[in-house]
């Protein structure tokens, strides 16, 4: 079976440098907040271009606490997407704010900007942009809007690390942003992780007492906060590979291009790159009214393509209100399929995933 992403590959490819690091923590006895969390929260700064990074638990609370380090919560409303991961909508509203959802731009998958103002009310206090699938959402006409309306932005570069807009890396246009590192993300860490990221001083301190039980010294909380720390196992483990991303993110956009040439001309609607950004292919997204065909045929074929996502936002229980016109996320749901896509995932393989998309256009 040839898997949708495969994050054991990702460990044997660096396994000697990532054995050591492993060893380096246990031996150190310092598990929690140490030496190598402050080392990858500089490192990854550094790398996307920023002044701060706080190391959390997950992509999901880095968006959580972003928020509530702005002050927002209950009453005020987020301004994203439906189509995204759930992660998104959940972390706005743990907050207590209500999330609104627009819809996005066909060609990109990303928050259409055209989508905003009518989704701006007298308690709308942000709005979270998500680069999804690796493609940076329209950064300018964003912040534009969000300038107009005096709101804050907070980049969802989840799915997105080392993507470039235009000159600059994706998580340096926002007053914060947030990444996660689950295992399959393009930075993967052998469990959750998460990295608020900012230029302003005191949002990124906010963030860090936040992540523990608000306190600036330690056994003093001066506001609620919670534990949400990232540990050293993990940073450790993601210095290794933050070291490789670059690398890695080549090899995915290489991938990529393979698919692009050879699906040339078929019945497929291919990803479109958005003019001078780069796309960093977390997922190589094809668009086609036979998609659930044609998913069974690969499944038969032993490849395992995937669907991100099946259920819009909106449309799932918990969150099955606030949506603002999204006809055209409801549409892509039902069109999309993500094929395999992995820094190590072999030219052979490529080859045969090519073969059975033409074998089943030759079928159906
Ligand atoms: C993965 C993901 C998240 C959440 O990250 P976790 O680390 O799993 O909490 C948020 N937004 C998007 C777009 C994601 O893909």
């Amino acid at each position: 079976m040839i898997l949708c992403s495969n994050p054991t590959f990702g460990y044997l490819a660096y396994k000697n440098e990532i054995d050591s690091a492993i060893k380096r923590v246990l031996e150190s006895g310092w598990y929690i907040l140490g030496e190598e969390v402050k080392g990858f929260e500089q490192e990854f700064a550094k790398y996307i271009g920023v002044d701060f990074g706080i190391g959390v638990n997950s992509g999901t609370d880095a968006i959580s606490l972003a928020l509530r380090a702005m002050g927002i919560g209950l009453g005020d409303e987020v301004i994203t997407v439906s189509h995204t991961a759930v992660a998104t909508v959940a972390a706005i509203e743990m907050t207590g704010a209500k999330a609104i959802m627009a819809d996005v731009e066909e060609d990109f998958f990303t928050l259409d900007p055209a989508k905003i103002e009518a989704a701006i009310t007298s308690r709308t206090k942000a709005i979270i942009p998500v680069h999804l699938y690796g493609q940076p959402a329209d950064l300018d006409a964003i912040l534009k809007i969000a300038k107009k309306y005096n709101l804050r932005v907070i980049e969802d570069c989840a799915q997105a690390h080392g993507a470039f807009y235009k000159n600059k890396r994706v998580g340096s246009f926002g007053d914060m942003a947030c990444f996660s590192f689950y295992p399959t993300k393009n930075l993967g860490a052998i469990g959750d992780g998460g990295m608020v990221v900012t230029n302003n001083a005191e949002l990124a301190q906010r963030a860090a007492m936040l992540r523990q039980y608000g306190w600036k010294q330690r056994y003093v909380s001066e506001f609620a906060g919670l534990n949400s720390r990232l540990d050293e196992l993990q940073a450790a483990v993601l210095r290794v590979k933050l070291a490789h991303l670059d690398e890695d993110n080549s090899k995915r956009m290489r991938i990529a291009k393979m698919y692009n040439n050879q699906f040339a001309g078929m019945d497929l609607i291919l990803p479109k790159n958005r003019k001078d950004c780069t796309h960093v292919y977390h997922l190589y997204v094809i668009r086609t009214k036979k998609r659930d065909e044609m998913l069974r045929y690969l499944k038969k074929n032993q490849i395992a393509a995937a669907i991100h996502y099946p259920l819009p936002v909106h449309l799932q229980p918990a969150y099955n209100q606030g949506q603002n016109n999204v006809n055209i996320t409801e549409n892509l749901a039902k069109e999309i399929l993500s094929l395999p896509m992995y820094p190590q995932l072999s030219d052979s393989d490529v080859q045969i995933i090519i073969d059975a998309v033409k074998g089943f256009y030759n079928e159906f």
